[in-house]
């Protein structure tokens, strides 16, 4: 009998942040997230084990553009042309 994988309606997704550079996650989008919209530093909050570290610190001045989205790994914008790279992760 093959068993399908059904996506269930009530399956949380959550939006990570990927540089677009080198690939790497550190942030996923808040609640102010829209993609049609430019992005902001209001749009993202860092993922653990990073926020924890205080990684984040340079990153508290909500009232910034997308010269404030950068990545902490290689230091590139995250948003370039003003769009965040979106990948989306199934939570638990
Ligand atoms: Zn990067």
């Amino acid at each position: 009998m093959a068993v399908k994988r059904i996506r269930k309606a009530d399956e949380k997704t959550e939006n990570h942040v990927k540089c677009p550079n080198c690939g790497s996650i550190y942030f996923k989008t808040t609640k102010e997230y829209v993609a049609k919209e430019m992005a902001h530093p209001g749009m993202i909050e860092m993922l653990e084990p990073w926020k924890s570290w205080g990684w984040e610190n340079g990153f508290q001045d909500r009232t910034g553009g997308i010269g404030d989205l950068f990545c902490p790994g290689c230091g590139s914008l995250l948003a370039p042309d003003g769009k965040l790279t979106i990948q989306k992760k199934v939570v638990k």
